[in-house]
């Protein structure tokens, strides 16, 4: 109440939700151990808890762990096999919260240590070792193997070996096993390559033995029935190299033999890219006549060796003379190739020192192109820096020249002053002077010219002032000074004075018009000349009038 005075309590309870950990990850992966971690969830910073782990896989029960951690490496898995693990958080009352869950597979371990034990011509035999961690676990495993260009076989053992058969002799297989469970997983696969052995001949026989002949066979080694092959048969006698000879038949007739001579034997067998299995060996003895029994026949023998020998020692005297004849040829011809290959020697000298000259000339060409240049930039600069020079000279001519007018216009006014007479060029009439101008200007620039030179346009005063200015003859027109241009409509004379005597204006003069006008004079052979009114703008001579005061 307002005073203070409270009623009874009324109350309740509620409990905040546990969180659950937060992103459970499973951060790796082998055949018999997995790492899984979380993230401690908010709101948990100052409360004691710690976590329950629980994996299992299908089939049997869950293994239950406990950490304070936030992960955990689960171990003694079985391998290749699916896990779900799940994680819960729990306070120290055993209160838990939800559970996360995730799955995981171990990883299949494959074959360990693939070893070749044994290679023969048709088989060989492979052996490994069972992986870690499949002691409890059903398996077996798959092996393949092939040769380059066929298809694989395929088979499958419980046993870590297995002996492959029916193999091709002198052939290189490549064998890959992997670990196969039962509900046919497989693991990666591990593979090696073995060669099998190429085998030799089989029953090398001598079949028969002559004077000079023998025959030898043997049989196709098994595991050769689809490999191209030949057989390589060498044969001598001490003392002397050994005859090679090839066939691909399984016998061979030898010719050529030396009498009662022992032969050894060897025959190969050679596959089409020259890999040569072992030898087999035999010996042969040729046959020799009995010659102590055939004293007739020895004698026919001496006879027919002294005319072979007699033939045999003409043949090499004719075959050493053409020997001779070769080599002296061949000596001829090295000779002849020597000089030519001097001479082509002496030329490539002299053709280079023939490029080392022009080189050099080139090079002084080049030198002397480049000081032309930087003369030729040089006059260009200094030229470029005279027309400057020019430029300025002229304006300071300009100047000058202007400077020369002004002093002589100041020369002639001084004159007046001092001497009271007129200047050169300029004509007396009563106590004026008067200059015609060389020049034409505007009405305004005579007028300026004028005031320069002490004077001003002139201003016709009288009859005699004006017949006097008509007889400047030498010009037709001259501006005086008369305008209407200072305020439109009265003319007046440049001192300010009105016009009072109008009577020398041309008939129809002054122009009418809302445009100002200046006056000149035009000279007329007799009389006092007339009055123009005229564009002011218009360049024309003009007389300036200095008055005497
Ligand atoms: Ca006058």
């Amino acid at each position: 109440m307002e005073n203070g005075k409270q009623s009874k309590l009324v109350s309740t309870t509620f409990t905040t939700v546990l969180p659950a950990p937060d992103q459970l990850t499973v951060d790796s992966v082998d055949t018999t151990s997995a790492a899984v971690s979380w993230s401690q969830p908010p709101g948990l910073d100052q409360t004691q808890h710690h976590y329950q782990i629980s994996y299992q896989c299908p089939g049997t029960e869950p293994h239950i762990a406990t950490t304070s951690s936030h992960s955990i490496t689960l171990s003694d898995l079985q391998c290749g096999t699916q896990f779900s693990v799940t994680v819960c958080t729990v306070l120290e009352n055993g209160k838990q919260s939800q559970l996360v869950s995730t799955t995981l597979t171990t990883i299949l371990p494959a074959p360990d240590q693939l070893t070749v034990d044994s290679v023969d011509t048709t088989s060989a035999a492979v052996s490994w070792n069972q992986p870690p961690g499949l002691n409890q676990t059903q398996h077996h495993y798959q092996i393949s193997y092939q040769c380059p260009g066929t298809k694989p076989h395929i088979t499958t053992t419980s046993s870590p070996s297995i002996t492959l058969s029916d193999l091709q002799g002198g052939t290189q297989y490549s064998v890959a096993v992997c670990t196969v469970l039962e509900n046919g997983k497989q693991s990666k696969l591990v593979s090696t390559t073995l060669t099998t052995v190429l085998p030799a001949p089989d029953q090398l026989t001598v079949d028969s033995v002559d004077t000079t002949s023998a025959a030898v066979s043997w049989s196709q080694p098994p595991g050769l029935d689809q490999s191209q092959h030949h057989y390589q048969i060498s044969y001598q006698w001490p003392g002397t190299e050994p005859h090679i000879t090839t066939t691909s038949s399984h016998s061979i007739s030898l010719s050529d033999l030396q009498r009662g001579t022992q032969y050894s034997i060897t025959v190969c067998t050679v596959l089409e890219d020259g890999k040569k299995s072992q030898l087999v060996s035999t010996t042969l003895t040729t046959v020799h006549f009995q010659w102590w029994r055939r004293p007739s026949r020895v004698a026919a023998v001496c006879v027919l060796l002294a005319v072979i020998i007699g033939l045999w020692d003409s043949y090499a005297t004719a075959e050493r003379d053409q020997l001779q004849n070769s080599l002296n040829t061949r000596t001829t011809e090295r000779d002849q190739l020597q000089n030519s290959l001097n001479t082509r020697t002496t030329e490539r000298d002299q053709l280079q020192n023939s490029l080392n000259t022009r080189t050099t000339e080139r090079d002084q060409l080049q030198n002397s192109l480049n000081t032309r240049t930087t003369e030729r930039d040089q006059l260009q600069n200094s030229l470029n820096t005279r027309a400057t020079e020019v430029d300025k000279l002229k304006k300071s001519l300009n100047t000058t020249t202007m400077e020369r007018d002004q002093l002589q216009k100041e020369i002639e006014r001084l004159n007046w002053e001092n001497k009271r007479s007129c200047p050169e060029g300029w004509r007396r009439f009563g106590c004026s002077c008067y200059y015609l101008s060389t020049e034409k200007k505007s009405w305004e620039k005579s007028r300026q010219d004028c005031l320069e030179r002490g004077a001003d346009l002139v201003i016709i005063n009288s009859e005699e002032e004006q017949t006097f200015i008509n007889g400047f003859k030498s010009v037709s027109y001259a501006w005086i000074g008369l305008t209407d241009s200072v305020t439109k409509g009265p003319w007046k004379w440049v001192d300010g004075t009105p016009l009072t005597t109008a009577r020398y204006w041309r008939i129809g003069h002054p122009l009418g018009s809302t445009l100002h006008y200046c006056a000149f004079i035009h000279h007329m052979s007799s009389g006092h000349g007339q009055w123009w009114s005229f564009d002011c703008s218009s360049s024309e001579h003009w007389i300036c009038e200095k008055v005497f005061s």
